[in-house]
């Protein structure tokens, strides 16, 4: 019952109800989606601005889910963690990627690494580095090539045992990364433990940059802690020209977001390797 003002509650309320029906309706749907083949996968690129050359893809899932169009990932990947399909469609991706990174190398782009999004629960799998490990194998993508983004509010939980998982990852050679850097609710203190290779500023604070002081100075302070522990920093979002320039006077040059490209199909990615 939802309370209205006073001592007057609501018992019935017909948006609800029509709510849980859609979300019954999706995830039958979503339940549909892996084995129909309604998934895909996007690329957006990732360039280095001081070589004016891509380096990188993050691999991104789109669904076209039949009668409705394209869905993006904020529609249903919250429905797929609930219902655990996350695990499925997260290894599926990350197969995929790597065909997709393999095909890319032998195609001459050996320098292209690609970034698979792990959800918090794929990331507590038992069986997570060995399914990394098989699919690097079955795919020959080289291990250094293929780097996982990982957010910090996974990091807070279970300390000891992210930690193991993060290291036997390493030690299959891929590279780490944390994405949405600043916005976690987890201390700085992790970093020092942790085997990361990148900090992804998140787009929350590229957006108002250069104007909003705050946000310069959090970006500072990233790109500060990056370069002093050695760590690659990416900023995420960047959409404007006054963005790129404030992060490259301030000493970011990796750069991702609309103001290069957006997502590409996978056929596109060769077309867009240098900045025009
Ligand atoms: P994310 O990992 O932070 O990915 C970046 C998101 O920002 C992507 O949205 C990308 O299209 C968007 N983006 C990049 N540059 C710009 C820009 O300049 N402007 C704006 N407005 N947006 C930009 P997308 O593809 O909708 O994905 C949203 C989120 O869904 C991702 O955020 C990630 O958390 C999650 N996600 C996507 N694919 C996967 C996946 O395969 N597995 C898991 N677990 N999560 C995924
Ligand atoms: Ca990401
Ligand atoms: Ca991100
Ligand atoms: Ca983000």
């Amino acid at each position: 019952a939802k309370k209205l003002s006073g001592n007057q509650f609501q018992l019935y309320d017909p948006n609800l109800e029509d709510r849980s029906l859609g979300s019954v309706e999706l995830e039958n749907d979503l339940y549909k989606a892996l084995q129909n083949d309604e998934l895909t996968v996007v690329y957006q690129p990732k360039y280095d601005a001081m070589k004016s050359r891509m380096f990188g893809v993050e691999a991104l899932l789109r669904w076209h889910r039949p009668q409705k169009g394209i869905m993006k990932p904020k529609d249903f990947i919250p429905l797929a963690e609930e219902t655990g399909l996350i695990i499925p469609m997260g290894e599926w991706i990350l197969k995929k990627a790597c065909e997709q990174g393999k095909e890319w190398h032998n195609q001459g782009l050996d320098h292209l690494s690609v970034s698979v999004n792990l959800s918090p629960q794929q990331f507590n799998q038992e069986d997570l580095v060995a399914n990394v490990k098989t699919i690097l194998e079955e795919t020959d993508l080289p291990a250094p090539c293929l780097e996982l983004e990982l957010t910090e509010n996974l990091i807070i939980h279970n300390t000891e045992k992210t930690l193991r998982i993060i290291h036997d990852l390493k030690d299959l050679g891929v590279k780490i990364s944390i994405d949405d850097f600043g916005t976690g609710y987890s201390s700085l203190g992790y970093l020092k433990d942790f085997p990361v290779d990148t900090l992804k500023i998140d787009k929350t604070f590229i957006d108002e940059l250069p104007d909003n002081p705050n946000n310069a100075a959090i970006t500072n302070t990233i790109i500060t802690l990056g370069n002093s522990l050695k760590l690659n920093v990416l900023a995420e979002g960047v959409e404007k020209k006054e963005q790129l320039d404030y992060l490259t006077d301030n000493g970011c040059y990796l750069i991702q977001g609309y103001y290069f490209s957006r997502p590409l199909k996978a056929e596109d990615v060769i077309h867009q390797i240098y900045i025009r």
